[in-house]
């Protein structure tokens, strides 16, 4: 029973933090919190992603290319432009990488806004820190496993990050219903999105880039967000944009198609709506 647990409590937090600290702090700046706050996060991620943790920065940027070409040839990873998941995620490693190592440089508008802890993002984010945290992941195995299919589910651990990330970037993009429409191919996977913690509203989320709920009707839920309210009521986080509420969820109107993404000065990032389509 504890490797059944720790599968399933590592996948959960892991996706939870990527969408609460990478994708909607680092990447959009839904939400401010104080200095001591941020570094508590940045170092929660980095220990639960573990073995795939992504540095804040190269995610960040990744992500707003995402927003600002979705779907085009210039989408870093887009099923439109890339024959399977796994072709589209070494595309995506291979970009993400250039940005870790600055060989790639962004333009200048997916600059900024995003959380840089040197110390951190250079230790845990190296492959010694992934293969340490795969002998960890592979001794609790050792330790806990009560029948031999249990390891087919270690792998898994490695590459949790880029798991969820083709699970995303894939079925967000081909699967499932729209409530907007939008310039790009983006979909709603899930109506109630356990799976990837709300990650899988793609078109909600495309449609409505600086909204923290990507949740937009009735019978949607977005755990993220969620957490991001249990958050702010305890004043660790300030949300940015407190989306309105029940009257805009009753009906969803399709949204004409979006503007050119503008050249955004800093000011844009922190609004989170820098990275809109
Ligand atoms: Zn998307
Ligand atoms: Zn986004």
């Amino acid at each position: 029973m504890m490797i059944p647990l720790f599968f399933a409590g590592h996948w959960g937090l892991s996706v939870l933090l990527q969408s609460l600290f990478q994708h909607r702090y680092a990447a959009h700046r839904m939400y401010t919190m104080g200095p001591k706050t941020e570094r508590s996060l940045h170092l929660l991620t980095a220990l639960v992603q573990g073995s795939s943790y992504l540095q804040p920065r190269a995610y960040a940027i990744l992500h707003r290319e995402h927003h600002a070409f979705a779907d085009t040839e210039r989408d870093p990873h887009s099923p439109a432009h890339h024959g399977n998941p796994a072709r589209m995620m070494l595309e995506t490693a291979r970009r993400y990488a250039g940005f870790v190592t600055r060989r790639e440089q962004p333009e200048a508008r997916f600059l900024g806004g995003y959380p840089e802890w040197p110390a951190v993002d250079r230790t845990l984010g190296r492959w010694p820190s992934r293969l340490a945290f795969g002998a960890l992941y592979t001794l609790f195995y050792r330790r806990f496993a009560t029948r031999r299919w249990q390891y087919l589910l270690l792998p898994l651990h490695f590459v949790m990050g880029p798991v969820h990330g083709a699970i995303v970037n894939w079925c967000g993009h081909r699967y499932g219903y729209r409530n907007f429409r939008t310039r790009d191919q983006s979909r709603n996977s899930l109506p109630v999105d356990a799976l990837c913690m709300g990650e899988l509203f793609q078109n909600n989320h495309h449609a409505r880039p600086a909204n923290p709920d990507f949740a937009a009707r009735r019978f949607e839920l977005d755990p993220t967000w969620q957490v991001m309210r249990l958050l702010s009521r305890l004043k660790l986080i300030r949300i940015a944009h407190v989306p309105a509420q029940e009257p805009l969820r009753k009906a969803v109107p399709a949204l004409p198609a979006a503007p050119p993404l503008p050249v955004s000065p800093r000011s844009e990032v922190a609004d989170g709506v820098a990275a809109a389509p």
